[in-house]
């Protein structure tokens, strides 16, 4: 008896297109380690590409989707997607990490792509359609100081945005979203070390002069990265209280999610988290047990479009918001998709949103630009984005930048914090 191939092709398909072949890209326009995945088809210019951006493990994630996901899905019918990303997560049987849910988030990505252009239709209309023209953005705003943070917010209203995430700097190579103080902890051990202590102070001088010198109408985004205790993230969120920001975003490192509850219903402001969930189970739990206010998965991560729009309209149903995770390591596919899902979901919130550089723009032809702060998703069939493989291939990915940042997230002690 022969053993049944169970890649194989499981049912009758009303016709004969066949994913022909599954690669990943890796290129850097920015520097910053991008990963897309290109699906092929037996049908002449029919093909598909989906963001699995992991930048400070891009090596793993291409292995992954060239020695592992691609011989299981060649031969099979593009349109099955469900029972395609099913396969390719219960054939690892070992599921739910980093580096195989974004391999997974790139062929996702690319079916929903393959399918769109088979429809005729852009993403967005596969999901059930628009019901907002475009997504409201934000952008970061990090100084060197109180003044240069709120200049640089200013200058972001005056282009348009309505919504500015403020970071203001500490002293220490572990200085978030902004340049560091200069001068050093002379006194420490750990010189360059950051000070948690230093940024429950600073943090509330920046929003009380950024209400004062910007105005109410402007609203108001931060980000803790993951650096709290839940103690002092209530003690934060209570001290911001008078600045009524859009919300408060990773109080607590993924290893304490399981306190956010308590940190929630003691805040008196909005708490977004979730961009380091690497699976829709981690995403679900933040939904169920009242964690958010907002949700905000990086869509790479958590294994595609496909948890996401299901997350979304838990959101719907629960009274969450989302905000996709999406600065400058999630790719122009990526972003796509975010905003396939932004424009045609009830439960959409905010998007965060990054200004690539030109060679970026170069890299993938048709990317999405904000105008005024709003993103629009293009009308074309699929994302309606290219990625021109030979500009590609000018920008080679070294290692990444971002882990060697993270490294250095250490107390005045020496001490490592979460990054
Ligand atoms: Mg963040």
């Amino acid at each position: 008896m022969t053993r049944p191939d169970t890649f194989a092709q499981p049912w009758e398909t009303r016709d004969g297109i066949r994913i022909t072949g599954v690669r990943a890209i890796a290129t850097a326009p920015e520097g910053t380690p991008l990963v897309v995945v290109r699906v092929d088809t037996n049908v002449d210019g029919l093909y598909g590409l989906g963001c699995a951006t992991f930048t400070q493990r891009w090596h793993s994630v291409v292995s992954f989707v060239e020695d592992h996901l691609a011989r299981l899905v060649i031969g099979r019918f593009p349109g099955d997607i469900e029972d395609l990303i099913r396969l390719a997560r219960f054939s690892a049987y070992w599921r739910e990490g980093p580096v195989s849910n974004n391999a997974l988030s790139g062929l996702d990505m690319a079916l929903w792509d393959i399918a769109g252009k088979r429809a005729g239709m852009p993403v967005h209309e596969l999901l059930g359609g628009k019901l907002r023209a475009a997504a409201d953005t934000y952008l970061h705003a990090g100084g060197a100081t109180i003044e240069a943070t709120i200049d640089q917010a200013a200058e972001l209203r005056e282009r348009g945005w309505r919504h500015v995430r403020l970071q203001v700097a500490q002293h220490g190579i572990g200085s978030y979203g902004t340049p560091s103080i200069p001068g050093e902890f002379t006194d420490s051990p750990y010189p360059v070390g950051w000070s948690v202590q230093e940024y429950l102070r600073t943090t509330p001088q920046l929003f009380e002069r950024a209400r004062t010198e910007l105005g109410e109408e402007i609203e108001l985004l931060h980000d803790s990265h993951s650096r709290l205790t839940p103690k002092q993230a209530v003690l934060l969120a209570r001290r911001l209280e008078p600045y009524r920001l859009f919300f408060l975003e990773d109080v607590l490192a993924p290893e304490l999610w399981d306190r956010l509850p308590e940190v929630r219903a003691s805040s008196p402001v909005p708490i977004a988290v979730g961009e380091l969930a690497t699976s829709m189970t981690d995403a679900v739990r933040l939904v169920r047990d009242r964690s958010v206010d907002f949700l905000r998965c990086h869509i790479s991560a958590i294994g595609g479009l496909t948890p996401a729009r299901k997350l979304a309209i838990l959101c719907e149903m629960n009274g969450v918001k989302t905000a996709w995770h999406s600065p400058g390591d999630t790719s122009p596919i990526g972003v796509a998709a975010n905003v396939a899902l932004d424009v045609s979901s009830v439960a959409f919130g905010i998007q965060e949103t990054h200004e690539y550089n030109a060679a970026t723009y170069d890299v993938f032809p048709g990317a999405l630009r904000a105008d005024a702060g709003w993103l629009t998703p293009n009308e074309t069939p699929g994302w309606g984005i290219e990625l021109d493989e030979r500009a590609a291939s000018a920008y080679p990915p070294g290692l990444s930048g971002h882990d060697a940042w993270a490294a250095g997230v250490r107390g005045r002690d020496g001490a490592l914090e979460a990054p």
